[in-house]
């Protein structure tokens, strides 16, 4: 039996990959932090299937023990401060986790399992200010936010230690994928949680940011068969994955308030709040070599996606809504 480690198991994509490692028959290790409320985020209906270790990315020690718990085959870095807004509030705390957090990881599998494969959640964020059309794994990074540049270094380490030290080291360069467990931050599910209760009248007007910015959204399910697909070739490498779409924010809120029948122009209140102090304008991704070498490409289209994520939403919304009535 396989065993691996993941980082950020209690996150969106957390919850994704262990269910798939745990359907391949893996045993699967997850590093969660002390809270307050002892969540379990995403996994809280896999919470008997995962061993779970308490751990946190600024913490080597603790990071060390995990390794030498779990004895992975495999580790999934996936843990991070994600949001990009939040990363101009709080842009030490998300370099102590985003970029020194990766040597942290990097350096208790050297010292405690040097074998483990490895894989690096890098972001399409890295390319910022984007210097080519479309993206690939050779265009040069130019990160507008302290997030993307955490990253920019996390994505370096590792092809640093693949390099220093022979590890198995893999970095996924992943355009934005969502999903109905998206964090209610970003964008994608902002507007269908928003859509959702504009349509059960819980309220009339979502307030947004740039609606002109352009990203390429994939649907996360798809994304975390490529971070698998990576650590089974026969060689480490870093690889683009995306959809090769790009879309605006008003298409997504187009798709959205259009599914439940209702004019996005009604209930959109554009808020200077939300506007970001250096923007990403446009991501667009190729992910050729994925295609090529790992046989990856994406299933869920955008429009199946938001649809499914719309659908999530009003479901949850009903519930807390019939919860609130029978009280
Ligand atoms: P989420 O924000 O949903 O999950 C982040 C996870 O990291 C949570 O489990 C969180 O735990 C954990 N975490 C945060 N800080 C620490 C810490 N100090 N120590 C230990 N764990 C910590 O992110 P996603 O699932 O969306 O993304 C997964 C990874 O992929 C991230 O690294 C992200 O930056 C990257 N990425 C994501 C993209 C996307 O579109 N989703 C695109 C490209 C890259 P807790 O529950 O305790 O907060
Ligand atoms: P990011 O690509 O990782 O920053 O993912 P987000 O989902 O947070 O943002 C995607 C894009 O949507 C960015 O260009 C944001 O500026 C834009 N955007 C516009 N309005 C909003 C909003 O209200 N919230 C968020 N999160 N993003 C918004």
């Amino acid at each position: 039996m396989k065993s691996a480690l993941i980082t950020g198991i209690t996150g969106q994509d957390g919850s994704y990959l262990a269910e798939l490692l745990l359907s391949k028959g893996y045993k699967v290790y997850g590093i969660r932090r002390r809270s307050s409320d002892n969540h379990y985020g995403t996994v809280a209906h896999l919470k008997d299937k995962i061993e779970f270790i308490y751990a946190d990315m600024t913490d080597l020690p603790s990071l060390i023990k995990a390794v030498e718990i779990a004895q992975p085959d495999e580790v999934y870095n996936l843990a991070a401060q994600s949001f990009v807004q939040t990363s101009w509030e709080q842009p030490i705390l998300t370099a102590d986790i985003d970029a020194l957090g990766v040597t942290n990881i990097l350096e208790a599998i050297r010292m405690v399992k040097p074998d483990a494969r490895y894989y690096q959640a890098s972001t399409s964020e890295m390319f910022g200010k984007v210097q080519e059309m479309p993206q690939r794994e050779t265009t040069p990074f130019y990160p507008r936010s302290p997030y993307a540049v955490a990253k920019v270094y996390g994505h370096w380490i590792t092809i640093n230690y693949r390099e220093s030290y022979d590890l198995f080291a893999c970095s996924g360069i992943l355009f934005n994928h969502e999903s109905p467990r998206r964090g209610l931050e970003f964008v994608t599910r902002k507007v269908t949680d928003g859509v959702a209760r504009i349509k059960l009248g819980l309220m009339d007007e979502i307030r947004m940011g740039n609606l002109d910015s352009k990203r390429d959204w994939g649907f996360a399910g798809d994304y975390v068969y490529a971070m698998w697909l990576m650590l089974q070739q026969d060689a480490p490498d870093d690889y683009v994955i995306a959809t090769g779409e790009t879309r605006t924010v008003r298409e997504l809120l187009e798709t959205a308030f259009s599914y439940v029948d209702l004019d996005y122009k009604d209930h959109v209140v554009v808020d200077p709040k939300f506007f970001r102090p250096a923007e990403v304008k446009i991501l667009l991704g190729d992910a050729t070599k994925a295609k090529e070498k790992l046989g990856w490409k994406p299933k869920v289209s955008f429009e199946q996606m938001i649809h499914m994520m719309v659908d999530e939403d009003l479901k949850r919304v009903q519930a807390e809504i019939d919860g609130g009535l029978s009280k």
